[in-house]
């Protein structure tokens, strides 16, 4: 038995270079990881800036406590640049956004002045009220975004804000996957007694997208040497990961591991955890090779504990393990010590706190357990049973 945390490690261990990159349009970047720090060549804004529509002035020219009438000397729209100065006794109509005129530091917002054609009244203001900093949002020459970063919306628009219209990005990684079985059939085609509809290459396939690979979809292949030993040379040949499910239980069918100390290297472990427990690792060619359990829950969390972490390494992430929280059992969990157990929960904000609960039943045949959670709660080695009251870690969806 080996730990998940030593299996993950184990695995990390074995990827060292992420994928190449690439350079995409920013309009098709969204989720992909940045593949070399983004350096802010001016600052943004590149000039001091009006944060309202008012009115522009120089602050000493308006003495404490009291009023003023000042003279409008000029209307800006946005985009427009005032090439003269302020001068003591004058005012500029800005927008906002409008870089500051020469001259003016202090922005009226037009709500609190008093306008008179080409007169102002003004009252008291603080000096620098309602000016937006030149490089107050990103400094010329600093990281703006560093590599490694998954591209999310508010990253797309920093980065065409510094004027790019294209990044580079690392490679989506390549997952070949497959699953095996003889019972094992398509969807959408007519089962007979004894088959069963293939719930895994639908649910890895979309944990793969989820994560930002490509999916080379092998189809379904019967528990018979030479079809596995050819698929699984297919699949090597076109991705960057093998991924199959079914066929590294002890049965006789099993397969997978001997064909894998055929044409590859494998390690097969049985992990201290549950559900869950068989798992291959190994290399087929130049692809690395994940066997994952047959039952549909564990091959899922199998995928998400070791593959997804994989998949992240390759594709360059900085980051590659989800966040987790705490939160109060509201009902008893049965947990034996000595492994990590993954129970399919439901987490919710209520009574001022987050509590947790488990889905119902959690046989790891059970499917519809992770349709119903909204998070996996996490039950440490050490532990024992779990009392209602208990604090446990969830790990949402
Ligand atoms: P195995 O590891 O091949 O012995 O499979 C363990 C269990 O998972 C068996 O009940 C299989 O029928 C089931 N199973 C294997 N592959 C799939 C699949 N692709 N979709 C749904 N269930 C599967
Ligand atoms: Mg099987």
């Amino acid at each position: 038995m080996i730990s998940v945390q030593d299996g993950q490690n184990q695995i990390l261990r074995q990827l060292p270079e992420p994928t190449s990159p690439e350079i995409v349009a920013v309009t098709r970047a969204r989720e992909r990881v940045l593949a070399e720090d983004l350096h802010a060549p001016f600052d943004v804004p590149p000039t001091d800036n009006s944060a309202v529509d008012g009115y522009a002035v120089a602050s000493d020219d308006v003495p404490t406590g009291r009023t003023r009438e000042l003279d409008v000397v000029a209307e800006l729209a946005a985009g427009a640049v005032f090439d003269g100065a302020v001068a003591p006794g004058q005012a500029v109509r800005i927008m906002t956004g409008a870089p500051m005129p020469r001259g003016a530091d202090t922005v009226y917002p037009q709500e609190v002045v008093e306008r008179r054609g080409d007169r102002l009244g003004v009252g008291p203001i603080p000096k620098g009220a309602n000016v937006r900093k030149r490089g107050e949002d990103v400094q010329a020459g600093t990281i703006a975004i560093e590599r490694g970063t998954v591209l999310r919306a508010q990253e797309l628009g920093l980065i065409t804000s510094l004027g790019q219209w294209q990044v580079l990005v690392h490679r989506r990684p390549r997952v070949a996957l497959l699953s095996t079985g003889d019972e094992v059939i398509e969807p959408g085609t007519p089962r007979k007694a004894g088959q069963i509809y293939d719930a895994n290459r639908f649910t890895l396939r979309g944990s793969i997208e989820q994560c930002g690979g490509e999916v080379i979809d092998l189809g379904i292949v019967a528990d018979v040497r030479d079809e596995l030993r050819a698929r699984l040379l297919e699949g090597a040949g076109v991705g960057d990961i093998v991924v199959t499910s079914g066929g590294v239980s002890v049965g006789v069918l099993d397969l997978v591991k001997d064909v894998l100390d055929e044409i590859g290297a494998i390690d097969f472990w049985q992990v201290a955890m549950q559900p869950g427990r068989p798992l291959a690792f190994g290399r087929v060619g130049s692809a690395h090779f994940f066997g994952l359990p047959g039952n549909p829950v564990a091959s899922m969390l199998a995928f998400m504990l070791f593959v997804r972490p994989a998949i992240y390494k390759l594709a360059g992430r900085r980051r590659l393990f989800p966040d987790t929280a705490e939160a109060t059992a509201t009902e008893a969990m049965s947990k034996k010590k000595g492994r990590r157990e993954f129970k399919r929960g439901i987490v919710q904000w209520t009574n001022g706190r987050w509590e947790a609960r488990t889905t119902g039943p959690q046989g790891s045949g059970i499917l519809s357990s992770m349709a119903a959670g909204n998070c996996l709660i996490v039950l440490e080695e050490d532990r024992g049973d779990v009392a209602v009251g208990e604090t446990v870690l969830v790990e949402p969806f």
